[in-house]
């Protein structure tokens, strides 16, 4: 039997997002519906719902999340009821020439939930990113769903669903920290910060965040950075340049090429941080167990779901790292 949920829905670009009821069908094929414990609210949010990512109005938010599997479809066999999991954004096909080159990272058939969810008049809703978590329960691919371990609260492995696992992954997947690197990360919010939570974990000499924010400098402090740079007072200076955030269309870049030359430096995109969610994020809740990753810092509040117009908000006014509806 399909349920019914509250979720928080955006129906118009720029409008303030609405907790609504939504129907969640029963999972069918491959499918598999999560009971949300909690939801990280990240900034690619407020692009949906300021119409900044597509016009397919009305979207249910949220898609950085942790819960528990509450029902399966036909044929599922990755997970069962009541296992402990955190959402992915890309689903990795398996069998796509990415897929096949051993860098699924890159899967050019990522797969979501086929049926969708919808308001109770039957309007059909986008979930963000194919995950819609800001609800009490959402409908996803099986293959959406990591088993980890059940130990680490909620609110911080939610998390790991987007923000700070697309942190991570840039410093230790995509630039390839090492031990003796010396690494600039620039912008230090909540993607930010865990590149240099990242950086630290790879075991880099010296880790630069630079922000033109001194909180933020100061968060990243907290997280491994060893020095701060205001880049509205001081002038910091690049080697391999990642880049994390997805650019829009009219984005361009201008750089000095000799000194790209002359110093052996690169540009890579990094792609929700190149990571392989069956691989990376049972990894990370160890570290984490081993507090040699300090997840909860990453946390600003938690709040309820009726607070979500609120913690878009504050992302606009670059007020928190991470605030996380739990249910
Ligand atoms: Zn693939
Ligand atoms: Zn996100």
């Amino acid at each position: 039997m399909a349920v019914e949920v509250r979720g928080v829905v955006s129906r118009g670009k720029g409008q303030p997002v609405t907790v609504e009821r939504v129907v969640v069908p029963d999972p069918g094929p491959g499918e598999a519906v999560v009971e949300v414990q909690a939801c990280g609210v990240c900034r690619t949010d407020l692009h949906y719902r300021d119409g900044g990512i597509s016009d397919d109005f009305p979207f249910l938010l949220g898609h950085e999340a942790a819960g528990t599997v509450s029902a399966v479809g036909a044929g599922v066999t990755g997970v069962v009821p009541g296992d402990f999991v955190i959402l992915n954004w890309r689903a990795v096909c398996g069998i796509c020439r990415a897929c096949a080159r051993g860098r699924p990272w890159y899967c050019f058939d990522t797969v979501n939930a086929t049926q969708r969810m919808s308001l109770t008049d039957g309007t059909p809703l986008t979930p963000a990113l194919g995950i819609g978590a800001l609800a009490e329960k959402t409908l996803v691919a099986a293959g959406q769903c990591t088993k980890v371990d059940p130990e680490a609260p909620a609110a911080a492995a939610a998390l790991l669903g987007c923000g700070v696992m697309a942190g991570i992954g840039a410093a230790i997947n995509t630039a390839g920290v090492t031990q003796d690197d010396t690494v600039a990360v620039f912008g230090c919010g909540g993607v930010g910060s865990a590149a240099v939570a990242g950086a630290r974990l790879a075991g880099a000499r010296t880790i630069i965040a630079v922000d033109i924010d001194r909180r933020k400098i100061g968060a990243a402090r907290r997280l491994g950075a060893t020095h701060g740079v205001n880049a509205g007072v001081e002038d910091p200076v690049a080697g391999t340049l990642v880049l994390v955030g997805v650019p829009t269309p009219d984005m361009r870049m201008d750089m000095p090429m000799l000194d790209l030359f002359s110093r052996g430096g690169a540009v890579k995109p990094s792609w929700y941080g190149d990571c392989l969610p069956s691989r990376d994020f049972p990894m990370l809740i160890d570290l984490y167990k081993q507090r040699r990753l300090d997840l909860d810092r990453f946390v600003s509040e938690t709040i309820p779901l009726e607070l979500a117009e609120d913690a878009l908000a504050a992302i606009g006014r670059g007020d928190v790292l991470r605030s996380v509806v739990v249910f």
